[in-house]
């Protein structure tokens, strides 16, 4: 039954495949930007645009920024002998929150899942490897503890260690199945400090 003119429909539908936004939630959203003034909506409208069609991933380290280089990978006083990898952007960015990490990263996007049917090649480990040959001296493993983390955290670790690179993880103050980005600081702190050697 068509409640709504298909106009709105349209919206609640692109709302809904948000993540976290269920069928509630994207009409409540979609009445409230059709009741927005025009204006506001077109900010909106274009702020999605821009942020799309500017922001790409860093030559270096792949985390999403506005320049070729991030400004982390710019840093001249960061170490670049420590890299750390993690899944996403976001995890990078609660790493950073801790202030307390001063080498660079390394952004996955993704993990390896055999039932999703995502392999290594889905997610950026040749870009790692070719880092690699660089001067590096160790690798942390900052992937999720989730089944797909720790799959992804074997796997990189089997193919670094042969080239005599330190490979560590994080330690397991991370609960299991945690997402890093909801971990407070100080947990997000002990996991790295606790880091084992794989
Ligand atoms: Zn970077």
């Amino acid at each position: 039954m068509d409640l709504y003119s298909g106009y709105i429909n349209k919206l609640i539908e692109e709302l809904a495949g948000l993540p976290g936004i269920g069928a509630k939630s994207a009409q409540r959203l979609a009445f409230h930007i059709i009741n927005l003034p025009k204006e506001r909506v077109e900010r909106f409208a274009n702020t999605m645009l821009e942020a799309k069609r500017n922001v790409r991933y860093c030559k270096c380290c792949f985390t999403l920024t506005d320049q070729e280089i991030c400004p982390i990978c710019l840093n001249e006083k960061r170490d670049r002998k420590t890299i750390m990898v993690v899944e996403n952007t976001r995890d990078l960015t609660a790493y950073e929150k801790t202030g307390k990490f001063d080498g660079v990263y390394h952004v996955l996007h993704g993990a390896i899942s055999p039932m999703l049917g995502i392999g290594p090649n889905d997610i950026k480990l040749k870009e790692l490897m070719q880092r690699l040959q660089e001067d590096v001296e160790e690798v942390i493993i900052a992937t999720n503890s989730s089944l797909e983390g720790e799959t992804t955290a074997m796997y990189i670790s089997k193919l670094i260690k042969p080239t005599g690179v330190k490979v560590t993880r994080i330690a397991s103050g991370v609960p299991v199945g945690g997402d890093l980005e909801y971990i407070d600081e100080v947990t997000l702190l002990r996991a790295l400090e606790g880091r084992v050697e794989l």
